[in-house]
């Protein structure tokens, strides 16, 4: 799939808004992503995890790990796509942790999987994870990098798109310097553009 197609089928979904964002990092940006908002179209699910599906289908993936809940969706289709086995990996006392009686047997071959990696930590947890059971990391798969620099899983990396999203901080935001009302992504309401 081309990267403008991707990024229209984000935007008619409403996966990608433009607008005035607070972050919960504090940070204002003229851009959200939230990946749920494309992905909970089971066939737009299947359409994207197929680019990944085409990636790896010769590599004898045996696995598929996704860090909960983000990556469980793009982790099961992903895995139902290869017709092998998926499970993900939840936070136990903080923990990354393989719970529900899912296992990674010793010497398998496992791709990892997720919808958005930012600071790629939770994808780390998992690929830790992974080799302290015996198992073999043999990609990285996500819909979306945001990362501002690469980063290096020590497995072939495998992102459906990069995209740079800009951020300001609050007393630099040219947003505000305009007054455009800001929104506190995953409510609806409108907050006044005070700093
Ligand atoms: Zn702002």
């Amino acid at each position: 799939m081309e990267k403008e197609k991707i990024l229209d089928l984000f935007k008619s979904t409403g996966a990608l808004q433009h607008g005035h964002f607070r972050l919960t990092s504090g940070l204002h940006s003229p851009e959200y992503f939230q990946c749920a908002k494309v992905l909970q179209y089971p066939q737009y699910n299947e359409l994207l995890c197929g680019e990944i599906f085409r990636h790896f289908h010769d590599w004898r993936v045996d696995l598929v790990v996704a860090p909960a809940i983000g990556g469980i969706m793009v982790g099961q289709e992903v895995a139902r796509q290869l017709r092998v086995r998926g499970v993900f990996a939840e936070r136990e006392d903080k923990t990354m942790s393989l719970r529900r009686g899912f296992e990674v047997k010793q010497g398998e071959r496992v791709l990892v999987c997720e919808d958005v990696v930012t600071t790629g930590g939770s994808v780390q947890e998992v690929v830790e994870l992974v080799k302290a059971r015996g198992g073999v990391v043999v990609g990285v798969a996500s819909i979306v990098d945001r990362s501002r620099e690469p980063i290096n899983f020590g497995a072939e990396s495998f992102p459906l798109l990069k995209m740079e999203v800009p951020v300001y901080h609050p007393d630099s935001c040219p947003l505000c310097k305009e007054d455009v009302p800001i929104v506190k992504p995953g409510s609806r309401k409108v907050e006044l553009s005070a700093k």
